[in-house]
C-alpha cells in the first residue's frame, strides 16, 4: 500500500502538550490516497481524518486501539503538515475528506472551525463525509459543512447501554438531512428485527436510507457473516455494503 500517504501516523507513545491559546483538534491519525471502504460512497478516493475519543465502547470496534491515543494539533500545525503534501490538489481533483473516529461529533465545534479555516486558507471546501454514531445533535453551522452523513447507530449487540447508544430524536433529525444514510452493522438474522422495531416502525428513518454491513474486524470474520447479510438486504429491499478496507487489507489500520 505504498500509494497511501500518511500525514499523522498513529503513535501511542508520542505525547504533545495541549495548546492553551490556539484552537486545536485531538487527532489519532490522518492519511489520504486511499478509498472509502464502506457505505454509499464505497470505492471513492478519500482522505481520513480520524479524531480521538468516542461516545461508545462497541466490543467489536476495530479502531479502538487507534482512536484511544493521539495528540492535540493546532490548525496552524495541521496546515503546515498539509502544505508539505499534495493533499489540497487531491481534494481539488475530487478526493473526499472523511471525518471519522472515534466520534467526530464529539469535536464538532473544533471541526467546524477547522473546516471554515481550511476554506479561508485554500479558497475552497473539500467534499466532506462524516462517520456518525448518532448520539450527539449536530449544530446548524456544522451541518452546513457536511456533504454526506454516514450515520451508524449502534444496535444492542454492540454492548453499549441502550440509554447511551439509542437517541431517537437525534436519529430522526439526522434522517431529514440531505445525503443521510444509515449503515447498520449486522451480526445475525435477529438484528433486522431490531432495525424494524426501533428505527423503521417508529418512523425515525426511511427504508431507502438503510445500508447493511457485515460485522467483522477481520477478513475471516467478514466472510463468516457476509452471505447472511446479503440475504437479509435482498429480502428487505435495502442496500448491502462490504467493508472493502478489511477485504483488501484485513486487520491493518491507517489504510
Ligand atoms: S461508535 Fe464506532 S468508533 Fe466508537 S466504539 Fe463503536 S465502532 Fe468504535
Amino acid at each position: 500500500m505504498q500509494f497511501i500517504k500518511t500525514i499523522i501516523a498513529s503513535n501511542p507513545t508520542f505525547q504533545k502538550t495541549i495548546p492553551t491559546e490556539a484552537p486545536y483538534l485531538e487527532i489519532a491519525e490522518f492519511f489520504y490516497d486511499t478509498i472509502q471502504g464502506e457505505g454509499i460512497n464505497l470505492g471513492q478516493p478519500a482522505a481520513f481524518l480520524r479524531v480521538q475519543h468516542c461516545t461508545q465502547n462497541c466490543w467489536w470496534c476495530d479502531t479502538k486501539e487507534v482512536w484511544r491515543s493521539g495528540n492535540p494539533y493546532t490548525f496552524e500545525e495541521l496546515f503546515n503538515l498539509i502544505d508539505k503534501t499534495d493533499l489540497v490538489e487531491k481534494f481539488k481533483a475530487g478526493q473526499h475528506l472523511i471525518l471519522t473516529g472515534g466520534s467526530p461529533m464529539k469535536q464538532q465545534q473544533g471541526l467546524t472551525l477547522f473546516l471554515q479555516a481550511f476554506a479561508e486558507r485554500y479558497g475552497f471546501r473539500p467534499f466532506t463525509e462524516i462517520e456518525n454514531e448518532c448520539t450527539l445533535m449536530p449544530s446548524p453551522e456544522f451541518t452546513q459543512l457536511i456533504d454526506v452523513w454516514n450515520n451508524s447507530p449502534k444496535l444492542k449487540h454492540s454492548g453499549n447501554p441502550d440509554s447511551l447508544r439509542y437517541q431517537p430524536n437525534i436519529i430522526r433529525h439526522l434522517s431529514l438531512l440531505k445525503n443521510a444514510w444509515f449503515k447498520f452493522v449486522v451480526a445475525q438474522y435477529e438484528d433486522w428485527d431490531e432495525i424494524e422495531t426501533s428505527f423503521l416502525q417508529p418512523g425515525l428513518i426511511k427504508r431507502k436510507q438503510i445500508i447493511l454491513m457485515p460485522l467483522g474486524g477481520t477478513r475471516e470474520g467478514l466472510h463468516r457473516i457476509r452471505e447472511t447479510v446479503v440475504e437479509i438486504a435482498v429480502r428487505e429491499s435495502v442496500r448491502y455494503s462490504s467493508r472493502e478496507h478489511i477485504e483488501l487489507w484485513d486487520k491493518k489500520t491507517g489504510v
